[in-house]
């Protein structure tokens, strides 16, 4: 290289590690965005509780992968197992309603009827456990007044939560621990951020049974997991 041309070589040299650098500057700044939109969410769900084993279970779980789920209470379901409601609110779970008695013909017999039944199950909760529920799950998915209903509940300061992911354990008769993990999996993918339904009244054991499967594999997808 003739001398002549060093001054502009030195030049040329420093203007391209000056754009190497605020390009690298650049991608720096924006991969953190991209980390934070991409974060995993699910919600565990447990409707029609509590129970005595199963919902002890349950809690055991939780306690030990330290998560924490939100339970959706018959209120009908909770004399005896006081103590059992009082854990959840204590270890950190929400405690939502979702009727005195499950009977769909007597909750979505009127209006009156229907806040009568929500009134009924928020105040057990509220005596009970000490916290004044502020969601709430349908029943059966809420009957063709739905819509009506999902507005006299927010007019009461209600969340109402649907879901978007199944466990199998009403859907899928006599389902097996690892079924209702292959379900899991098989519902939530591609959801965001999933809500997985599952139930903790007597009849499911195996539901308890799969949970700490379920546990580990969204804690391995690197699922953060939430409560409402
Ligand atoms: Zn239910």
């Amino acid at each position: 290289m003739h001398k002549k041309y060093l001054p502009l070589t030195l030049v040329l040299v420093a203007l391209l590690a000056l754009l190497a650098a605020t390009g690298y500057r650049a991608m720096t700044r924006t991969a953190p965005t991209i980390g934070l939109a991409a974060e995993k969410q699910i919600y565990l769900t447990f409707d029609d509780g509590p129970s005595t084993v199963v919902t002890g279970q349950i809690l055991d779980t939780l306690k030990a992968e330290n998560v924490k789920a939100t339970f959706f209470i018959v209120s009908d379901r909770v004399k005896g197992r006081e103590d059992t409601l009082r854990r959840a609110a204590r270890e950190g779970h929400t405690l939502g309603v979702h009727s005195a008695n499950h009977v769909y013909t007597q909750i979505y017999a009127s209006e009156e009827a229907f806040l009568h039944d929500v009134e009924e199950c928020a105040s057990v909760i509220e005596r009970v456990a000490g916290v004044k529920p502020n969601v709430y799950r349908f029943p059966g998915g809420g009957g063709q007044n739905r819509g009506a209903y999902a507005d006299l509940l927010k007019q009461r300061g209600y969340r109402v939560v649907a879901w978007n992911a199944v466990c199998g354990d009403e859907e899928i008769p006599r389902a097996s621990a690892e079924t209702l993990l292959r379900e899991s999996v098989d519902t939530a993918r591609g959801k965001q951020p999933v809500v997985l339904l599952m139930h903790d009244s007597a009849a499911h054991r195996e539901t308890a049974a799969a949970l700490p499967e379920i546990i580990a594999y969204f804690k391995g997808q690197g699922y953060v997991f939430c409560k409402y």
